[in-house]
């Protein structure tokens, strides 16, 4: 069936001229490669297995023209995702993505059953959410692409817990909740107004997780610094050993200020391990941080429990 040209415009960009399918946004067409969309896309495969000349099919300049239902800005999302095959796209000139771009892929992604567009998304959110004790050091010395687009550092993660959620992507919820617990607890509640005007909030089995997950979390890391001992690690010079019988006698709990939970993400190391408040020699320094490392560690490779995640 021919189609009147003028109903429609073509995509700025996204219009080869040895395409052999367009697919139609709104009122946009996008002229592609069936080759392309079939390899990443099982949904898009059914999609475009026309037979020639179908009935009831519109042809634009001999390629079959496929509707869809997406928005164009999510459709050319998509498409520039599986034509772009660098493992990291530089969307933006700084390479910085924003959380809607994200959002966008992973519906995108699932509706579609593309992994090559989940995995833009994943690999983003799994910068942003270490799972390993390597990442979350590999965090506190870079910048990751995600940019907030609006609100208060450290509110995007009631945003990516939600989208963890509603993709099951279980890995990124322990990091999620302990960020999410950081926050005023108003924001908690309140929640944000995400970038499309709309009030995001967290469900409430989140919002228990994270109230009950606080207690449980400086219950766990009073116990780790009530543990924490110096003897073998501090060396016999009289000045350390002054130290060593301080810090051995010091009151955890005054010792616990505000400042315990801030959006840092090792922000109890400190307050927990005060170093600052106690004048070791450097070798006993090096020795009380290397064991501190070590508690830390296991702080953090215990969270999901800790909080009542898994
Ligand atoms: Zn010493």
């Amino acid at each position: 069936m021919p189609v009147l040209a003028s109903k429609f415009e073509r995509h700025p960009s996204i219009w080869y001229p040895d395409g052999n399918i367009v697919l139609v946004s709104e009122s946009c067409m996008f002229r592609v490669h069936k080759s392309i969309l079939q390899s990443h896309s099982p949904e898009f495969r059914k999609m475009v297995e026309i037979p020639p000349k179908s009935i009831g099919v519109d042809y634009f300049d001999g390629c079959p023209m496929i509707h869809v239902y997406d928005s164009v800005s999510d459709l050319t999302l998509f498409l520039e995702t599986i034509y772009n095959q660098s493992p990291n796209p530089p969307f933006h000139e700084d390479n910085s993505v924003s959380l809607t771009y994200i959002a966008t892929c992973l519906r995108m992604g699932t509706k579609y059953e593309s992994s090559r567009v989940m995995q833009e998304a994943l690999r983003i959110l799994r910068l942003e959410c270490p799972s390993s004790y390597r990442s979350l050091k590999a965090l506190q010395y870079r910048e990751t692409p995600l940019i907030q687009e609006i609100g208060k550092p450290g509110e995007k993660y009631i945003t990516i817990l939600n989208l963890a959620r509603r993709h099951k992507l279980k890995l990124l919820t322990p990091w999620c909740i302990y960020m999410c617990i950081q926050l005023p607890v108003e924001t908690l509640i309140r929640g944000i107004v995400g970038p499309d005007g709309q009030r995001e909030k967290l469900s409430d089995e989140d919002l228990i997780l994270c109230i009950q997950g606080k207690q449980e979390l400086i219950r766990a890391c009073m116990e780790v610094a009530e543990r924490f001992r110096c003897d073998g690690i501090v060396c016999h010079e009289d000045h350390c050993q002054r130290e060593m019988e301080r810090w051995e006698n010091r009151r955890v709990f005054s010792e616990l200020k505000d400042d315990f939970f801030r959006p840092d993400p090792l922000g109890f190391r400190d307050v927990l391990f005060p170093m600052d408040h106690y004048k070791f020699c450097r070798a006993c320094r090096t020795n009380i941080d290397s064991i501190r490392q070590h508690q830390q560690e296991s702080i953090f490779l215990h969270l999901p429990s800790t909080l009542g995640i898994w």
